[in-house]
């Protein structure tokens, strides 16, 4: 149940609006899709507080309705009722998130949709590729539960599936280390091993994930070449920044190199203030600067920071965050192969200002 009519048109036309150097910048989905999440937009219109359970109004009823307590819907309730995004492509879509820059977002992208991707009830495995700062696990608290790890599947020491770190919250969703922290890494590791390991994540007997994301180590050495073999698709996160667009930039050419053509990045950290301001690049100018299709844009939220420290993502935050929202959105576009379009737009919309503006809401 949702207590906002899904025809309205305000929930098929989510929007994000935001000033650039060029102007405002509206970033809308492309035409032809209007398949946006209908519980985001209902976030978007209702802030989280007044997600309650909708009362029925028959007349005997009445009295007993006005005396129960409103009570919270979890996020969780609202998924179940939403369709479920239709999913694009041969499984599994093997998703290498990468960069170039390190610190703009690589493993808190993973760790949120992967966890997104897995509340869509998709059978999803997370590759912590960065071996050597490795902190996906932390990100996603799941660190105590680390046995074995996929160097240990390789050496002969234990069964793929005992590397596999499933989650508590979701059974749909597994981790897969590299190796531990600290532990060197052997030489043989590489390209054709995590290969072999994708391979042998498709043949097991529980069936062929959906989705495989791998979260690459900054950075174009040896680390990236093997963290990107074995996929078919890439995600590129940037930040509005110059450096990380120089990255972002090159990172495009190697992947193209190496034969992956469908390439989408994410904006993250955006200050809508710094845009106004004209103190940092818009998405349109980041999306003209790198010509990829634009899969999210995520704002920068002092949550992020509270939710990596207590690992726990900010995707099954209750109530929602917007940056939460942000990456619900972005895995909503990832299952469909959707992107989104930074647009200008002729005049400034109303100043909404709060919580939900970032929307459009
Ligand atoms: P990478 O994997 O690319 O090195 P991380 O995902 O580890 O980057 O993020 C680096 C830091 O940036 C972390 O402390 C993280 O909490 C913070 N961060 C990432 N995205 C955001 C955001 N949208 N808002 C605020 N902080 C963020
Ligand atoms: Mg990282």
């Amino acid at each position: 149940m949702c207590t906002v009519s899904p025809s309205s048109p305000s929930l098929l036309s989510p929007s994000f609006c935001c000033c650039s150097r060029m102007g405002i910048v509206s970033l809308n989905h492309l035409p032809t899709r209007t398949t946006f999440p209908p519980f985001v937009s209902s976030f978007a219109l209702y802030p989280p507080k007044t997600l309650v359970t909708p009362v029925t109004h028959h007349p005997d009823s009445h009295h007993k309705c006005k005396r129960k307590k409103k009570k919270k819907l979890s996020v969780n309730a609202v998924l179940q009722w939403n369709r479920r995004p239709q999913y694009a492509g041969e499984p599994p879509r093997v998703v290498v998130v990468t960069s170039g820059k390190g610190g703009v977002g690589k493993t808190t992208t993973t760790a949120n949709l992967s966890l997104s991707l897995a509340r869509l009830q998709f059978n999803v495995v997370a590759i912590d590729a960065d071996v050597g700062l490795r902190n996906l696990d932390l990100l996603l608290g799941l660190e105590n539960r680390v046995n074995y790890t996929a160097v240990d599947v390789l050496q002969g020491e234990c069964r793929l599936d005992q590397a596999l770190i499933s989650d508590k919250r979701w059974s749909n969703f597994h981790l897969l280390c590299i190796s531990k922290p600290r532990f060197k890494i052997p030489i043989t590791f590489g390209a054709k091993a995590l290969v072999w390991l994708v391979d042998a994540l498709k043949s097991r007997p529980e069936g062929c994930p959906d989705f495989v994301l791998i979260d690459c180590p900054a950075g174009i050495d040896a680390g990236f070449i093997t963290a990107i073999s074995p996929a078919n698709e890439a995600i590129l996160v940037t930040t509005p920044d110059i450096t990380s667009l120089r990255d972002a930039d090159r990172v495009t050419g190697l992947l193209e190199c190496d034969g992956i053509k469908d390439i989408k990045m994410i904006v993250n950290r955006v200050r809508t203030d710094m845009i106004k301001g004209e103190d940092m690049m818009s998405v349109l100018d980041v999306q003209e600067m790198l010509g990829l299709g634009l899969l999210g844009v995520i704002p920068e939220d002092a949550e992020v920071i509270r939710s990596t420290n207590r690992g726990y993502p900010l995707v099954l935050n209750n109530p929602p965050t917007l940056a939460g929202l942000a990456f619900e959105q972005t895995a909503w576009r990832l299952v469909e192969q959707d992107s989104m379009q930074a647009v200008m737009v002729e005049e400034e919309p109303k100043k909404r200002g709060g919580f939900f503006s970032f929307f459009g809401g």
